[in-house]
This record gives C-alpha cells, sequence and structure tokens, in this order.
C-alpha cells in the first residue's frame, strides 16, 4: 500500500510543488505515520507567495461587503462541520476529542471578532483642522502576510491570524507545524468552499528551509509566529532584519499561586484542568504551582485525589487525556522525572506507570504531580510541555510573586485567593500578560488580545482583537485642503490660520 501524501495548498487546490523532501505524520495514540506530509523547498515558497501575491490586488480591492459575506459563510461552514475538524485534530494531534472542539470554539470566536470588521477598518475623521483644511486616518492592508504555526494548536493558531489577515484585505501563505498539518488545508479548502478567491489563503508545509523562505522573500510584507521561544526570537530577529513587521509568541512557564485563604477544592480542579488538559501541551498550561506552606500538603492531597480519576488514552475513546506528540517528546518529558529525582524532589504520582487505554506503541506518559520542587533544578525552569505538575513550596505572597517576576517567561499567571486586596495587588505587580483572578487558564476572549511579556513575546503586536487587526493594517493620514468656492476660489487653509 502506497503511503498517502499530504500536498501544500496553492491557489485553491492541492499543489505537490518541486521538492521531493517529505516527514512522516504520526497518529500518537497508535504511534504509527498515517502519511507523509511534503517539505517545501524555497522556490516552492516562492510559488505560494507568487500565488498569495497575484491575489493582492483583487482582494484587497474587494468591498467590505464582500469580505463580511465571505467571513459569514466561512463562520456557518466551519460551525456545521466542526466535528470533522476535529477528528483531525485528535488523529494527528492526539488531544482527546472534547479538547479539540474546545479548540476549534476558540478558532470560531475569532472568526466572529473577524466579522467586526467593517467597525475595525474605519478611520477617524478631523473636520477643519485649520479653515478649509481635512484631516482623515485610513487603515489598509499591510499585503502578503506569512503565517508560521506550532503544533499544539493546529487548527486554532491558524485561526488566530487568518480570519483578521484576510479580513483586512490581505492574502495569505500559511506554514503549519509539520507535525499535524492536515487541518491547515481542510481549513484552507474550505475558504474556498466559502467563496474565498484562491490564491487568498495558501498553505506551504515544511520545516526550517520553508519558514527561512518566508521570513526572508521580498514579498512577504508581515509574520505572525506562533511557536517555542528560541525560535521565535529567531523569527522575530530574521524577519525584522528582513524589513517586516513581526509579532512572535514563544513559550511559556506559567505559575500558579495559591493562598491560604483560597478555596483549596477550586484551586485543586483548576490546577488538574490546567495542569493535564491536552496533556500540558498547552502554552498557557499551568506546570508550577506555587502552594503556600501552611496549605501545600492539603492542596497536593487533593490535586492527586483528583489525579486518580484521569484516564489518559486515545482520545477517541472518551478518555480526559491524550498522548504526546512524538515519541521524541515523550521520552524528553519523562526524561525529567529522572531530573527530579536527582535534585531531591517528590513524585507523588509518577505518570510512566500510569495504565493507558489505547494501543501499546503510542506516545504515552500519564499525568505527573511533583512535589518539593526546587526553583534550581531544570525541573522548575525549563519548558517542559508535558503533563508534568511541579509543586514549588513558598512562604507566602512576596515570595511567590518574586519567583513569577524572575521567570525569564511572562505569558500566563493565576493566583487563587478570596482576598480582592491581595489579588488586586497580583495584577499590578507580576510582569505576565495574561492574568487570572480564581481562573487557572486565562486566554483572554477574541475581542480582547492574546501575548504574553519577556521570552513569551517578541514584538509589541498581541494577537488577534484590535490589537491583532491593527498588526494587519498600516494606516496613513491625509490632510486635504479645498478650494472654498464661497471666498471666491482662494483657499484659507493653513498657511494664514495655523
Ligand atoms: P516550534 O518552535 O518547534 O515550532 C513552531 C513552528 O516553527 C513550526 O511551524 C516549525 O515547523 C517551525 N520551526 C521549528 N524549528 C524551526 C527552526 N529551527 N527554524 C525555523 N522554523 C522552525 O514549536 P512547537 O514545538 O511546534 O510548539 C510548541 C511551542 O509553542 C511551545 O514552546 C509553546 O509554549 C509554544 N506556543 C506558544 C503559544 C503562545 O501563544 N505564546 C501558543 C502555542 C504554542
Amino acid at each position: 500500500m502506497t503511503t498517502p501524501v499530504l500536498d501544500h495548498w496553492v491557489d485553491g487546490k492541492a499543489w505537490p510543488g518541486e521538492s521531493t523532501r517529505t516527514a512522516p505524520v504520526f497518529d500518537p495514540a497508535l504511534g504509527t505515520p498515517q502519511r507523509e506530509v511534503r517539505l517545501a523547498s524555497t522556490a516552492d515558497v516562492g510559488a505560494a507567495v507568487a500565488a498569495a501575491a497575484a491575489a493582492l490586488p483583487q482582494w484587497r480591492d474587494s468591498s467590505i461587503a464582500t469580505r463580511s459575506r465571505f467571513l459569514l459563510t466561512f463562520r456557518e461552514l466551519l460551525n456545521a462541520r466542526r466535528d470533522e475538524l476535529a477528528q483531525i485534530l485528535t488523529a494527528e494531534h492526539g488531544k482527546v476529542l472534547s479538547d479539540a472542539a474546545g479548540e476549534i470554539a476558540r478558532g470560531l470566536e475569532v472568526v466572529e471578532f473577524a466579522l467586526a470588521m467593517p467597525q475595525l477598518a474605519k478611520g477617524d475623521y478631523s473636520q477643519n483642522v485649520s479653515t478649509g483644511v481635512d484631516v482623515y486616518t485610513v487603515r489598509e492592508p499591510v499585503g502578503v502576510v506569512g503565517i508560521i504555526s506550532p503544533f499544539n494548536f493546529p487548527a486554532m493558531v491558524p485561526l488566530w491570524f487568518f480570519p483578521l489577515a484576510i479580513a483586512a484585505g490581505n492574502t495569505v501563505v500559511l506554514k503549519p507545524s509539520e507535525k499535524d498539518p492536515s487541518a491547515a488545508n481542510w481549513l484552507a479548502e474550505l475558504a474556498v468552499e466559502a467563496g474565498l478567491p484562491p490564491g487568498v489563503l495558501n498553505v506551504v508545509h515544511g520545516d526550517k528551509e520553508a519558514v527561512d523562505a518566508l521570513l526572508t522573500h521580498p514579498d512577504v510584507a508581515a509574520i505572525s509566529f506562533v511557536g517555542s521561544t528560541p525560535i521565535a526570537r529567531y523569527v522575530y530577529a530574521t524577519a525584522a532584519a528582513a524589513g517586516k513587521r513581526v509579532q512572535a509568541l514563544g513559550g511559556a512557564k506559567n505559575h500558579m499561586l495559591v493562598l491560604p485563604d483560597a478555596d483549596l477544592d477550586l484551586a485543586a480542579d483548576a490546577a488538574v484542568n490546567a495542569g493535564f488538559g491536552s496533556a500540558g501541551e498547552r502554552c498557557m498550561a499551568v506546570s508550577v504551582l506555587l502552594a503556600v506552606d501552611s496549605i501545600a500538603d492539603e492542596l497536593v492531597a487533593k490535586i492527586a485525589e483528583r489525579m486518580a480519576g484521569l484516564r489518559t488514552g486515545d482520545g477517541r475513546r472518551g478518555c480526559d487525556m491524550g498522548p504526546l506528540i512524538t515519541r521524541e517528546h515523550r521520552d524528553k518529558v519523562a526524561g525529567y522525572l529522572d531530573v527530579a529525582t536527582a535534585d531531591g524532589a517528590e513524585i507523588v504520582v509518577d505518570g510512566r506507570t500510569a495504565t493507558f487505554d489505547g494501543a501499546a506503541e503510542g506516545f504515552w506518559l500519564g499525568p505527573t504531580l511533583i512535589d518539593k520542587v526546587s526553583t534550581a533544578s531544570a525541573v522548575y525552569r525549563d519548558e517542559i510541555f508535558g503533563p508534568v505538575l511541579s509543586v514549588v513550596r513558598v512562604a507566602g505572597f512576596e515570595p511567590g510573586v518574586d519567583l513569577i517576576n524572575a521567570s525569564p517567561y511572562g505569558n500566563g499567571v493565576a493566583i487563587f485567593t478570596n482576598d480582592g486586596g491581595a489579588a488586586r495587588e497580583f495584577q499590578r505587580q507580576v510582569s505576565v500578560g495574561m492574568i487570572g483572578i480564581n481562573v487557572p487558564i486565562p486566554v483572554p476572549v477574541a475581542y480582547h488580545s492574546f501575548g504574553g511579556h519577556k521570552a513569551s513575546m517578541f514584538g509589541d503586536a498581541k494577537a488577534y482583537g484590535a490589537n491583532g487587526f491593527a498588526f494587519f493594517t498600516q494606516e496613513k493620514a491625509i490632510t486635504s485642503r479645498w478650494l472654498d468656492p464661497s471666498h471666491g476660489g482662494i483657499n484659507l487653509g493653513f498657511p494664514q490660520n495655523s
């Protein structure tokens, strides 16, 4: 049997490109490759950018009504066929179907927000800034936008960007993760079905070669990137040096501080949810629990008790948690448990000894809880990106905040407390982009914007919301003076009156 190969999607159709390089795409719950995906050459990326550039003039000039109708139809189709997409996400990423459904719901929200485009695109008008002189601003598309996305949200992260980019009149080349690439083609095909002209949304698959080609292509005006911190930093520097505007969202190590007055049952539920949802492969996952000494034993016991009820297995079988993305990643994450032991921490729940409802070859690791983790340990310092929750015991509010602010990352953070004053101080003092107060995963809704501080984000334009739309548009300010017939054609503007 020949292995199916996933093509690129260029100019409204599947396209193999010229490169003969491919990579395997696994079903992580089965542990076996299901298909190959093409890895684009520089020339292949060039062809996709050429298609996007050719589609740009007509799409840029299309009416607001045309673009709104596309978004509305796309939203309806996506909503109607969300189960189909969820199956694709589970088959290639491994997350359980309910997590896949949640990912799609968050993506749909951005499509719905993009329908606010007529309002967002409106300019300003100041009449008579001087006699007979008006100043107004308009927002125009930037051109061809390159989007580079990570494996952990193969539908949601592309949906953070392309609906807004397209709504604003840009055309797009999307380079999804090569580990779970099929969702991107599915979305691009759906967009054509919803009436999007060929060439407006293109997908190229690939690795570093494809990314580098996008970052340096002279016809790409803007880059939206989401991925790990080292690559985000590289993407930001490379694309900025090539003269592009860049938003590059990076990795995370999110803390959750639990104060003694918190509702410990609520905090334990939240920790389990935020630590192990999507097997911890979320940039907003909680990976460090800062427990104040006086309640730490009780909180750890409550979390361990809840973890005993979690079922890990094939995401299609109604489990709570699926496998990790690759065998290498699974082994790397499991390796941190050895580090924890060597560094003197206490493994309370060991995911290596869990049982799994799935194929023996799946990339399994059960939920893991490690207590008394030292802040000097790599278990604390590194972004592990798996189902591993580390407990660091702290003396109180201030040492907790100090640790959060000492972290090189600043994506998400949460505090659990019933003290409004403490919560307010927390919000003011932490240098983190997204803060939850008794909310473990504070992902902003689509009409606010998503992004972190420090090494969690490079660039100053957050994803989606008003910031996201602004990133995909550039402003023109026009100062105009017309001759005034009531004064015999003599203009009374700036020179005399300003
Ligand atoms: P990654 O950095 O390995 O890959 C991201 C993208 O970059 C992929 O498309 C990949 O093909 C490409 N890439 C990988 N290596 C490259 C290289 N050397 N040069 C150029 N391009 C390269 O990230 P990942 O493992 O796919 O995703 C997980 C990471 O993404 C985690 O660190 C997670 O925290 C982060 N993430 C962040 C956010 C956020 O909003 N801040 C959201 C989701 C994921």
